[in-house]
């Protein structure tokens, strides 16, 4: 049982980031190692990463683990992230039933920590309204300081993310992406906090039935819409954890159909035509779906 060992390391992962200004707790956490940055395995072929990497060029450090490529500044902040995004990748990767060959590509995560350093580069990409982080062709930036921490799904909700670019590198519907990273990553944070015997505050929220934006509203956007940004994220979760939960098999091919660009109406049908012949069908149901109390796990 490998499972309550990694929940420890989550417990250091997950911590109140004033822990993030002083060495690590004598934890048993060891170090990620350094390596050299010629010596990485692979490069990021992102732009941004070297624009991140010249932003104090003197400042940054490289790791990597088995999934990732880190470049950080100081390795007691980097440490518990690197073990927290294997463990999200572990989650991920088992809730879409594939892993990837061994040797595959490695995403690679930035980790800024002074603000300054950070505001400097945000104005290169987008940053995304949940989490404050910014992911870029399969690259993920974020920063820790004390205003922000990962007290949250966020990494793991950005993580999720990094996993879908590398299997559908040219995207997928926005409300897929985002709801699916909400689902799998509250369930992962369910079963940590479920563990240290909190109460999960990080359940799926439900959502009113006159707050929701339409179905062909929602389907078609391409970024979260900024005046409803939380009902967005939430919608959106509830959407994939009914599609999920009404045919799990069901779901992945649904995904996948999404992931080579079919229409939402025509993978619909193939997938859940037994279910919902319809958008409007699928719409009726989900509506009184969305409004329900349910848990997270997975
Ligand atoms: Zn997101």
């Amino acid at each position: 049982m490998r499972f309550p060992s990694v929940l420890r390391l989550l417990a250091v992962a997950l911590a109140p980031a004033a822990s993030a200004q002083s060495p690590p707790p004598a934890s048993g956490l060891s170090a990620l190692p350094e390596v050299e940055f010629s010596r990485l395995s692979q490069r990021d072929p992102n732009p941004l990463g070297v624009k991140a990497l010249a932003i104090h060029p003197d400042q940054w450090k490289h790791g990597e683990t088995e999934h990732f490529i880190y470049h950080f500044v100081d390795s007691f902040v980097a440490t518990p992230i690197s073990v927290e995004a294997e463990f999200h990748y572990r989650v991920v990767t088992k809730e879409l039933q594939r892993e990837q060959p061994a040797g595959d590509t490695k995403s690679h995560l930035y980790i800024f920590q002074k603000p300054g350093d950070w505001q400097q580069f945000q104005s290169a990409g987008k940053l995304e309204p949940w989490t404050g982080g910014i992911q870029s062709q399969g690259s993920l930036f974020i920063v820790r300081d004390p205003a922000y921490k990962f007290a949250s799904n966020a990494l793991g909700h950005e993580i999720a993310h990094l996993i879908i670019h590398r299997y559908y590198p040219d995207g997928i519907p926005c409300w897929l992406n985002e709801g699916f990273a909400q689902y799998v990553s509250k369930g992962a944070q369910a079963s940590y906090l479920r563990a240290r015997n909190y109460n999960a505050r990080s359940k799926s929220r439900t959502v009113d039935s006159e707050k929701l934006i339409p179905l062909a509203e929602l389907i078609a956007l391409t970024f979260p819409p900024n005046d409803r940004v939380e009902t967005f994220y939430d919608e959106s979760e509830r959407l994939v954890r009914f599609l999920a939960a009404s045919d799990k098999t069901s779901f992945l091919s649904f995904l996948d159909a999404l992931g080579r660009h079919q229409p939402f109406e025509t993978a619909l049908f193939q997938n859940y035509g037994t279910k919902f012949m319809t958008p409007a069908a699928l719409e009726e149901e989900f509506r009184e779906y969305a409004s329900k109390e349910v848990g997270t796990s997975l």
